[in-house]
């Protein structure tokens, strides 16, 4: 078979990484022809060496004299800066691209992709918290595009949806392992470290979305996420904490039978199955063992304490420019909770100021977008200041 030819942005991540974990398992089906990162260019330089892509991106131009030094005696061709890595998706070269940047920042590239009628591989949920309808909206214009969903508990509904239509499902579940502060009261979460935040208890990811998975935004986005890549009601969409993370996601169909995806956490899996989708492809990996799990446990969550996810179920169903609020001021209150300078409870006081004050938009269009995005975090910046 053909080697296809593959795009990795924000190759330097956990998602990256990952993702070239799977290329390494399967060299002879692919061949990697775009990397970026950010500012890890250590990483980088030894990437593209191994992988020999025709192009590597640094976002921070800051960054581009190292790499393109480094890479200098290769035919490599090295850019820098944002808008780099928009344009390099249109190359006809890329089959797929695996979307792995973090937040907002992979907004612009994966509208790109859609338009040019690629196969997106999704791990940056934000894209679609802040413009799902865009990004829909996109993908019915070029119906050659597509979208396969990275994230563990969207890639467990999309394997539970093979064979099935859209338009039976009744309902989906979306497990959440808790983070590490499952079962914590708001007294012992107004004193967390980012340290502490950081140390998740089954996944090893960015420091963004483990911060995310603490304060259970992470799972707010993701019922955000799930309602645009399945055409779901807000009511349709539930979260039931399942710390051990082997159901990945369920779906209940409307003859109330019921479908789960399971394994051990490993994103791998989902990885692999985004690349090679339609098809399943033979692995070696640890399987999952009885022995190791005599229960299974599910309970509701706290949303009291973790009022992320209810401000976040609160955006998703004003729509408009409202999850893009929540998004940007989510990204600068994390930042600012990584940085020290807001404990963590003050993280879902200031999204929530956020959202009362930003002018709501119903209808927004890219360009609201972009403006709702700087407004909010400007206005959060000006609060913790
Ligand atoms: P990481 O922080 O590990 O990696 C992020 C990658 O994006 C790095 O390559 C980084 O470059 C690059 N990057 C960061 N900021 C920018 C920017 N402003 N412009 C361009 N590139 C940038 O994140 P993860 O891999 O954990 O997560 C990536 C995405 O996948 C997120 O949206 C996350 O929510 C989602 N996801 C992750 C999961 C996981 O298990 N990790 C699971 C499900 C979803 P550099 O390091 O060089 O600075
Ligand atoms: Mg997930």
């Amino acid at each position: 078979t053909k080697k296809r030819n593959l795009a990795i942005l924000g190759a330097t991540g956990s998602i990256g990484t990952q993702t070239l974990a799977v290329v390494d398992e399967h060299p002879d089906d692919w061949n990697v022809t775009l990397l970026t990162a950010n500012n890890n260019t250590n990483l980088l330089i030894k990437q593209a060496k191994k992988y020999s892509p025709n192009t590597v991106i640094i976002a921070n131009e800051q960054n581009y004299t190292v790499v393109k030094d480094a890479l200098k005696k290769t035919s490599i061709q090295v850019q820098a800066g944002q808008q780099a890595i928009v344009d390099a998706i249109a190359q006809e070269t890329i089959d797929i691209v695996v979307a792995a940047m973090v937040g907002y920042s992979g907004l612009a590239s994966t509208l790109k992709a859609i338009e040019h009628g690629k196969s997106v591989a999704l791990a940056n949920k934000e894209t679609l918290v802040v413009a799902g309808d865009l990004i829909t909206q996109k993908l019915k214009e070029v119906p050659e595009a597509k979208i396969l969903p990275v994230d563990s508990e969207h890639s467990a509904i999309f394997q539970c949806l093979s064979g099935e239509k859209l338009s039976s499902i009744d309902k989906i579940w979306l497990t959440a392992s808790g983070g590490p502060f499952l079962g914590k009261t708001k007294d012992f979460l107004s004193t967390v470290t980012p340290k502490q935040a950081l140390k998740h208890p089954n996944w090893d990811m960015g420091a963004k979305i483990t911060i995310d998975s603490a304060t259970l935004m992470n799972k707010g986005f993701e019922a955000i996420e799930a309602k645009w890549l399945f055409d779901l009601k807000p009511q349709q969409i539930d979260v039931i904490v399942h710390a051990q993370s082997i159901i990945h996601s369920l779906v209940q169909f409307n003859d109330g039978s019921i479908k789960a995806q399971c394994g051990l956490p490993d994103m791998k899996l989902p990885i692999q199955y985004a690349l090679y989708y339609p098809r399943r492809k033979k692995n070696d990996w640890e399987r999952f063992d009885f022995a190791d799990y005599a229960t299974l446990n599910f309970e509701t969550p706290d949303k009291e304490t973790f009022t992320n996810l209810s401000l976040a179920y609160e955006a998703m169903g004003k729509e408009g420019n409202m999850p893009c609020i929540l998004n940007a001021a989510n990204e600068v209150v994390v930042q600012a909770f990584l940085d020290e300078r807001i404990g963590f409870l003050e993280m879902s006081e200031l999204i929530a100021k956020a959202m009362q004050k930003l002018t709501y938009k119903a209808h927004p269009t890219y360009q609201d977008y972009i403006e709702t995005d700087m407004e909010t975090r400007e206005y959060v910046c000006s609060l913790i200041r």
